[in-house]
């Protein structure tokens, strides 16, 4: 092994940037990019049929999910504040998140009032669907199952608890871009699904989100939170007097959480190029499993549907956190970009342990809102130890990220580097 001292298994040169929607940008969003500046016109409203590059992107995104409604937004965090309220979310219900998500999941909980409950992640590193039905109280409104890393969430499960408890699912989708669970496109299978276009994303427009749903009043009310001003854009929009006469009706105070035409054309043009980046990492992923396979004492992550994994990550465990590291530390010395997922000391936003401000239940608001709501106080209490089970698992996971920009020889010399050391480890 080269940690102690023998030849490099990894020679070839890996992707000289990272992967994803970023490195496939190319003279199609330059182009539609272009047009709209050409255009002069930014904003996304006030366009006949067709014109408009975020309505583009939200019809496309809407028959690839196969849903009945798309909402572009700018960020996956205002996509689960727009979710939320869609839902009928609201301040002092409590909402179910997994222990191991990015903080903006639990965050967005928080920013519409309502406190976010943590929930213990499984060895899929998503939502554990026993610890799920234990938190529900009779506060609970809502559960956000979230599809870390590209792999699907057990859905069947989360569905069925949540429909025989009366609590609304949102999907943060936010990491799985294009993943399914048993043929339906994440997303599409809760009461509603949010998505990020952020830089680190599948596909990205720098910023950007969306929220989709196939229930026509959590889009409205999605929709109406997302533009203080809605009801008169869709009065400019919509020629329709009575249509009028309905927005006017049923609008609410809302936020700005608008897309602009330049992310539309950005987001529209990436969506397009989505499934082959997926193709391709969905088959490196497959690859390099099997070598993982070998390592002796290993357990693989379990992951809740293999066909539908978005394949951008591969995650295994062993006995302990020692052995975690030292497996890591000799793929590493081979070539093997890879790590370990769980430090005290490193602050990880990714892991429910590092979440200072809500274990510390700081707010911006004079009054101590949320938290310390006359009407509805936070009963919830938090504390570093309150999930043991995703401490635990995070803390024996070594994790190899996979981008579709990995060459064939690369990919080849990788999996010879896995084998390699999973054999002097017997
Ligand atoms: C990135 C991310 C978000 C937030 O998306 P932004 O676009 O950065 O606001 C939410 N949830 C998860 C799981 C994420 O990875």
């Amino acid at each position: 092994m080269a940690i102690r001292g023998g030849p490099k298994a990894v020679t070839a040169l890996g992707p000289q940037h990272g992967g994803y929607g970023p490195s496939e940008i190319g003279e199609e969003e330059i182009q539609a990019v272009t047009e709209v500046l050409r255009s002069k016109k930014l904003f996304r409203y006030g366009k006949a049929e067709g014109e408009s590059t975020v309505s583009n992107f939200e019809s496309l995104f809407a028959q690839k999910l196969g849903v009945k409604n798309v909402l572009a937004v700018n960020s996956g965090t205002s996509a689960l504040i727009c979710g939320l309220i869609g839902l009928g979310v609201s301040t002092g219900d409590e909402v179910l998140v997994p222990a191991y998500t990015y903080i903006a999941t639990a965050a967005a909980v928080l920013a519409i009032g309502a406190f976010p409950v943590i929930v213990e992640s499984d060895d899929s590193l998503t939502i554990d669907p026993e610890d799920l039905e234990k938190k529900i109280t009779p506060r609970t409104k809502a559960v956000i199952p979230v599809h870390m890393r590209g792999t699907p969430c057990d859905m069947a499960r989360i569905v069925e608890i949540a429909s025989r408890r009366g609590i609304v699912v949102l999907e943060d989708c936010a990491q799985a871009n294009g993943g399914e669970f048993r043929g339906k496109p994440l997303g599409s299978i809760g009461d509603a699904g949010i998505f990020s276009l952020q830089q680190f994303k599948i596909i990205t427009a720098g910023e950007g989100g969306a929220v989709v749903t196939n229930k026509k009043e959590v889009f409205e009310r999605a929709a109406i939170y997302h533009d203080s001003a809605y009801a008169f854009w869709m009065e400019g929009q919509v020629g329709d007097a009575d249509a009028v006469q309905d927005w006017r009706k049923i609008c609410f105070c809302g936020e700005n959480y608008r897309q602009s035409e330049v992310h539309g054309a950005i987001a529209f043009e990436q969506l397009k190029k989505r499934d082959r980046i997926l193709d391709r990492t969905r088959a490196i992923k497959r690859k390099l499993w099997a070598a993982c396979e070998t390592i002796p004492g290993v357990k693989m992550e379990r992951v809740n549907d293999r066909e539908g994994d978005c394949g951008i990550s591969l995650v295994f465990f062993m006995e302990d956190s020692k052995k975690a590291g030292e497996i890591s530390d000799a793929l590493r010395a081979e070539g093997v970009s890879c790590g370990t997922m769980f430090s005290k000391q490193i602050p990880d936003r990714h892991i429910f342990y590092h979440w200072d401000y809500i274990m510390e239940k700081r707010t911006p608001h004079r009054n101590g809102f949320p938290w310390a709501s006359t009407e509805r106080p936070c009963e919830v209490s938090y504390t570093k130890e309150m999930c043991p089970k995703t401490q635990g698992w995070l803390s024996r996971a070594v994790v190899l990220p996979i981008n579709q920009n990995f060459s064939a020889e690369f990919v080849d010399q990788v999996d010879h580097a896995i084998r390699k050391v999973a054999q002097a480890w017997g």
